[in-house]
C-alpha cells in the first residue's frame, strides 16, 4: 500500500478559502468575509458593517493571490 501524498499548491488551490473582501455595498475594507472556492463564493456571505448579503456565486476578479 504507497502512502497518500498531498499535492502541496496545487492541492491547497482547490480548497474553499475564507478571504476578507471591501463590501460592494457601503465599501468596508474587509467588511465581508466570505468562503471562496476557485474565485466563486461559496454560501452567502454578510457583510459586518453594513449587512449587506454577497449572494452564493459571485465570482470574484483579480483575487487570484
Ligand atoms: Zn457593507
Amino acid at each position: 500500500m504507497g502512502k497518500i501524498e498531498f499535492a502541496g499548491c496545487q492541492y491547497v488551490r482547490n480548497q474553499t478559502q475564507i478571504v476578507e473582501l471591501e463590501c460592494p455595498n457601503c465599501h468596508e475594507p474587509d467588511g465581508v468575509e466570505a468562503f471562496v472556492k476557485e474565485q466563486t463564493t461559496v454560501g452567502d456571505s454578510v457583510c459586518a458593517a453594513c449587512g449587506y448579503v454577497l449572494p452564493e456565486g459571485t465570482v470574484l476578479y483579480g483575487r487570484d493571490q
